[in-house]
């Protein structure tokens, strides 16, 4: 059966001049789900707490041995977790032909492993993407009862540095292929697993070097990555999202000198001055607000989910974006502020050499994340209209590049749609824009639509805690996230789609 409804296409085709005006007819959707399943709302509970399926075990065994694999980038090691996966993957009879493991350094080894389709000359693969490495945790910074690298169980949650960012999705990955390997599933093209180094701050990213050097391992045609997952309220799923679009991440350098001398005849010009008139600027400057398709939809949607003040401001932004109250009350909510414009922030500072000199250098590291359609020199410049002091120069450290938007096609819209109605009910699906990085860029970069999606809620209000202390994942959530990527992966690896 054809899961798209004639209608349904119709929708979309007549929509596609608007890169996001297709996106979730949420509507249409809903009434092919129920035209194509009899059941209306969520299946039944997929998790029954102390009662794990076999596949949900081995989720759970598969997390619990890679967040207890120290792979954070100064203090671990990223081959062992790619190591264990890969003898996960040969016991589930992937042969070892297509079982890939290196990476550029002996520390820093990626995994690729990949589930052969029926017809993988028809369709490009299906790639499933997952970061291996985590950000330090030290023992001392977490609770007490817990330890960052021990896999912890406790009042409904997973504990342990990695179980939300990444490897919830990584074990996930795992899991399910294990899972159709062993249903002798074949889909209709080739599912590669990808788990990969460096994603956080390492400086060889897994996913640059297999691009570079093994472009034939992770050549496909669509992408699903960390960047997205659903929102809890009070416990409840409120939205699904998809992230389409990240900002861009730029370092620039102030950097003030000075002829210096004896501390004992200070004069009105001075490096650490000069920087830290220029700091306080730069800390109170507000770029200018800006609106892509993809936030636009972003404010639009969530609109109809906060509070009524929130949700008055978001359309009134999205009708004019010069509208600076309306910006003021969305800047007010940190969730919200950093999606609004480029932002940059001083984080980190020298200056000085003797405690008696007068300074001869000063310099702080300013760190910018830009609206993926704002250029580098256009902030250089912005830094330095705003500071005002020629003795302060404002110097490009480090820029990347700009990675295009994924398109929200049909292809991808409906399977989250799908499953999302079956696993949560009818809640909206809001595309987003995260205001960090991910790995996504490589693929958007070289024309690949990727696409963040998890399934995973959490509650941003108690659970936002990647890359800081107690990092926790619901045990419920977990499962879900597992159910959904299973289901999803189904759908995009059967043509034309079923219900698997
Ligand atoms: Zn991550």
């Amino acid at each position: 059966m054809t899961f798209l409804p004639s209608r349904l296409a119709m929708n979309t085709l007549a929509m596609s001049t608007l890169a996001l005006g297709a996106l979730f007819p949420i509507a249409a959707s809903a009434q092919a789900s129920a035209q194509a399943s009899a059941q209306a709302g969520p299946t039944a509970p997929v998790f029954t707490p102390g009662k794990l399926s076999p596949t949900q075990e081995v989720a759970r065994g598969v997390l619990k041995e890679l967040v207890e694999i120290n792979t954070s980038v100064s203090t671990g090691n990223i081959t062992n977790g790619a190591l264990a996966m890969a003898k996960r993957f040969r016991a589930a009879g992937i042969p070892d032909s297509d079982i890939f493991i290196g990476g550029p350094r002996p520390e820093r080894h990626n995994v690729v492993a990949r589930l052969r389709g029926k017809n993988p000359a028809g369709r490009k693969p299906l790639l499933l993407l997952a970061h291996l490495d985590v950000v330090e945790a030290l023992k001392a910074d977490w609770s007490p009862d817990l330890d960052p690298f021990v896999f912890t169980e406790k009042e409904g949650y997973y504990y342990a540095r990695g179980v939300a960012d990444d490897k919830a999705m990584a074990a996930i990955f795992v899991a399910n292929l294990l899972r159709m390997k062993a249903e002798g599933w074949r889909p209709d093209r080739d599912i590669i697993v990808a788990l990969t180094s460096d994603e956080e701050s390492g400086p060889f990213n897994g996913v640059d070097w297999l691009v570079t050097n093994h472009r034939d391992l992770v050549d496909a045609g669509l992408v699903i990555n960390e960047g997205g997952g659903g929102v809890l309220r009070n416990g409840q799923p409120l939205f699904n999202t998809i992230q389409l679009a990240q900002k861009v991440v730029a370092n620039f350098t102030l950097h003030v000198t000075n002829r210096g001398g004896h501390s004992s005849v200070p004069r009105d010009d001075n490096a650490i001055t000069s920087l830290a008139d220029a700091l306080s600027k730069v800390g109170r400057y507000h770029f200018p607000v800006r609106m892509s398709d993809v936030t636009r939809q972003f404010f639009t949607e969530t609109a109809k989910q906060e509070t009524p003040a929130m949700g008055r401001a978001m359309r009134a932004l999205v009708a004019n974006p010069a509208d600076a109250a309306a910006a003021a009350i969305i800047a007010a909510d940190e969730k919200y502020s950093s999606m609004l414009r480029t932002t940059c922030v001083a984080t980190m500072l020298s200056g000085g050499h003797a405690t008696n000199a007068l300074p001869q250098l000063a310099e702080a590291n300013i760190n910018c994340r830009m609206y993926p359609t704002d250029a580098p020199d256009d902030v250089r410049r912005a830094l330095e209209t705003a500071i005002g002091d020629t003795a302060v120069k404002v110097l490009v450290k480090s820029q990347r590049a700009n990675s295009p938007a994924a398109a929200l096609s049909a292809e991808i819209s409906q399977p989250v749609a799908q499953v999302t109605k079956e696993l949560f009910g009818n809640i909206p699906i809001i595309p987003t824009m995260s205001t960090g990085a991910n790995d996504s860029r490589f693929f958007l970069t070289l024309g690949v639509p990727a696409y963040g999606v998890s399934g995973l809620f959490s509650d941003p209000s108690v659970d936002a805690r990647a890359h800081g202390r107690d990092e926790r994942m619901g045990i419920k959530s977990f499962f879900e996230g597992q159910e959904f990527l299973y289901r999803m992966t189904k759908l995009l690896t059967t043509n034309p789609p079923t219900i698997p």
